[in-house]
């Protein structure tokens, strides 16, 4: 991975509005690239190819993960979802890159890439996430149990995340502004900046 722009991981149960919070940090800075990753799940209304997602078969699925063009990918409610390897180093040139990706993906990805920035972005408590996910409307009943039951899944893995940040119900920016400090901070970390050193003396 290129050291200088960061691998930044935002997951988040369903109802965290993790979706709004990327968009809200990519209108507030052009230094981020959204990772588009592929999934087999149906597009929502208003959801577009090639913008929130590659819509693949579940044949092509398997033929990318056969031909090892994941950097990693799971099974999540019944549908694959992985991240594009190439896509992803293509981005990292240029910007810090977003993968918004659950749990287990992030584990793989840190697991992978021990120098990406783990964020768990979180609703302030339970009822709210689950009025947030009802209020989507988009999904069946048995989705959004299932949604829920992975959410308090995913919560065992809170300790694993560098950082947590909280999407309070006063919007979606303040949220988003955090994790642009966060990043900011990142980037300044010691580890990133070894090259300081070495011209300091030059
Ligand atoms: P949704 O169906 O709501 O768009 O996404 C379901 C879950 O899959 C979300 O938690 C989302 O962050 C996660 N997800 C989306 N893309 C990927 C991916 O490429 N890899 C992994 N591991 N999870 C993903």
């Amino acid at each position: 991975m290129n050291n200088k722009n960061l691998l930044l991981v935002i997951s988040g149960p369903a109802g965290s509005g993790k979706g709004t919070v990327v968009k809200e940090i990519m209108k507030e800075s052009d230094s981020f690239a959204y990772s588009v990753s592929a999934t087999t799940r149906q597009p929502r209304p208003g959801e577009v190819d090639g913008v929130n997602y590659y819509f693949v078969t579940r044949e092509e699925f398997e033929e990318n993960i056969k031909n090892d063009s994941l950097i990693e990918y799971t099974q999540y409610c019944g549908n694959y979802y992985g991240t594009i390897n190439s896509k992803v180093k293509e981005a990292l040139k240029e910007k810090n890159v977003i993968l918004e990706i659950e749990v287990e993906g992030a584990m793989n990805v840190k697991k992978k890439f021990p120098d990406a920035v783990l964020v768990l972005l979180l609703p302030p408590d339970f009822k709210t996430l689950e009025a947030r996910l009802r209020g989507r409307a988009t999904e069946t009943e048995d989705v959004i149990k299932a949604r829920l039951e992975k959410s308090k899944i995913e919560m065992g893995c809170f300790e694993q995340y560098d950082y947590v940040v909280i999407n309070k119900d006063e919007g979606a920016k303040k949220a988003a502004l955090d994790i642009i400090n966060i990043t900011k901070s990142e980037i300044q970390r010691t580890s990133r900046r070894l090259e300081v050193k070495e011209h300091f003396y030059e």
